[in-house]
């Protein structure tokens, strides 16, 4: 297993004559981490950080309910319908979720959840059952697009994202998520799911299921499981406050899984939730990492990925996302994955109750 997964690192060490030390030598290491599938580097550093108190959000709450488009007396009069043939009802409803086409789509199949009847949910407190919904119709969505008449299209990478309020790119504060079918799934999953066929055909084994026995018995990064989906934290982190995945054994797509996964996973991002939130968060993304309809599973197993979103400093709104990972494509992160994992561990994130 060694042999087929590096962990490599590169140790940093930046000298300097330290003001706040009367100016004595001081050494400070940062260090340089190489993902072991797809070899792409990120930082990590120690910048001192306290986080900030939150904003007003009794005011964000008040000011975006007035006209929010999701709430349940607009959201059957202010969102659109999909044509007929696509969904003859128009919109697809489970429980409180309501899926329907994205007045701003920016695909072929660009839908939008609303994940709930009520304006808001705190970040310690998602329901589960509000969670479970949310995917179970996108999966729905998914089953229906790939069992659609086709004229020869290939079948589509279905991805669910979830923004959540401001600091992470949310234009409406009312929980909903991403939902598209697409055949153009982006640079960062072409590029993994291009390495992990590459694992594949050079080891004859499935990089996801080589990864999860070696973080469960090296164990600094592992979490946990709910249920049947174990998390970790990756060895490169992806947020500036660090992040977390989980996966789901055995499936490649959303379409695959099953009620039960489901709700063991909205279980675990429920508790995953309330830990960062306990760090005085209140914002995140997520989106999950899927395979082509109908392909894959030898190589590939759906995943999903949670970063918390935050601002430097609210009152100036300083962005947690700068230069080095927008521009330069280079990751990082001020808290070790390693630290991460414990904390989630001591919150009883991977636990079985
Ligand atoms: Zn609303």
């Amino acid at each position: 297993m060694t042999q087929r997964l590096v962990f490599r690192k590169e140790v940093k060490v930046g000298r300097q004559y330290d003001p706040r030390q009367q100016f004595a030598l001081s050494t400070i290491e940062s260090e340089v981490r190489y993902d072991p599938l797809t070899g792409n580097s990120g930082r990590l550093c120690h910048f001192v950080f306290n986080t900030p108190p939150p904003s007003d959000l009794q005011a964000i709450i008040a000011t975006s309910a007035a006209q929010c488009p999701f709430c349940p007396d607009k959201v059957l009069s202010a969102t659109p319908r999909f044509p007929v043939e696509m969904i003859p009802e128009g919109r697809i409803q489970l429980g409180e979720a309501v899926l329907f086409p994205n007045l701003f789509p920016y695909d072929d199949i660009s839908a939008i959840t609303a994940l709930s009847s009520e304006h808001f949910y705190p970040m310690d407190d998602m329901p589960v059952s509000m969670i479970a919904d949310g995917l179970c119709i996108a999966r729905d969505f998914f089953r229906r697009l790939a069992a659609l008449p086709t004229t020869g299209s290939p079948l589509g990478y279905g991805i669910v994202t979830w923004n959540y309020m401001p600091p992470a790119g949310a234009s409406q504060v009312h929980p909903h998520m991403q939902v598209i079918y697409t055949t153009t799934p982006g640079n960062g999953l072409r590029r993994e799911l291009a390495a992990e066929i590459a694992y594949r055909e050079r080891y004859g084994r499935c990089y996801w299921d080589d990864l999860l026995t070696t973080e469960q018995g090296e164990g600094t990064r592992w979490i946990g499981s709910s249920g049947n989906i174990p998390w970790f934290t990756p060895f490169v982190p992806t947020g500036l406050l660090g992040d977390c995945m989980a996966v789901f054994p055995g499936r490649a797509t959303l379409a695959a899984v099953s009620d039960a996964e489901i709700t063991d996973f909205a279980r675990g991002l429920r508790r995953v939730l309330r830990y960062f939130a306990g760090r005085g968060l209140w914002s995140f993304n997520m989106s999950l990492f899927p395979e082509q309809a109908d392909t894959g599973v030898a190589h590939h197993w759906l995943t999903a990925r949670l970063v918390p979103r935050f601002f430097l400093n609210s009152q100036l709104h300083v962005s947690d996302v700068a230069y080095m990972p927008l521009l330069l494509d280079e990751r990082l992160s001020m808290v070790y994955p390693e630290d991460t994992a414990a904390g989630l561990r001591a919150a009883g994130v991977g636990g079985d109750v």
